[in-house]
């Protein structure tokens, strides 16, 4: 395989994701839930060695974030789809640790284009 492919495949990648947070998070907003920590800590005044700062055993990770990078992973997965391109979606297969030895480049532009036609097909459904 071409390197300068896979090179492309990412840069384009970066670009969905770029255009991903700025739809969904247009004024790159830290969030409300836990200022961007993406942890929440449940700690207990008195009780704590560390109740200011937060300690490690009350930690849990923050719910709104979690929603957030779900929301990210779905809107990335369809301009993956949409974009209709093997490269990208190589790309983002290997990004998100879906990519092993036994797929192959035709199959994975046999599963973009089949969930293309799904897209299509949802799309007309809707109208
Ligand atoms: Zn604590
Ligand atoms: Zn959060």
């Amino acid at each position: 395989m071409n390197s300068n492919n896979v090179d492309l495949g990412e840069a384009l990648l970066d670009a969905i994701y770029d255009e991903v947070d700025h739809h969904l998070n247009p004024n790159n907003d830290e969030c409300w839930n836990c200022g961007g920590d993406g942890v929440l800590y449940d700690c207990i005044d008195g009780s704590c060695f560390d109740a200011e700062s937060g300690c490690e055993l009350c930690s849990r990770p923050c719910p709104e974030c979690r929603i957030y990078a779900a929301k990210r992973a779905k809107a990335v997965r369809e301009e993956v789809i949409k974009s209709g391109d093997t490269d990208i979606a190589i790309a983002w297969l290997k990004q998100i640790g879906r990519w092993h030895d036994g797929l192959s480049r035709q199959m994975v532009q046999a599963e973009l284009e089949k969930a293309a036609d799904l897209a299509i097909l949802a799309e007309r459904g809707d109208a």
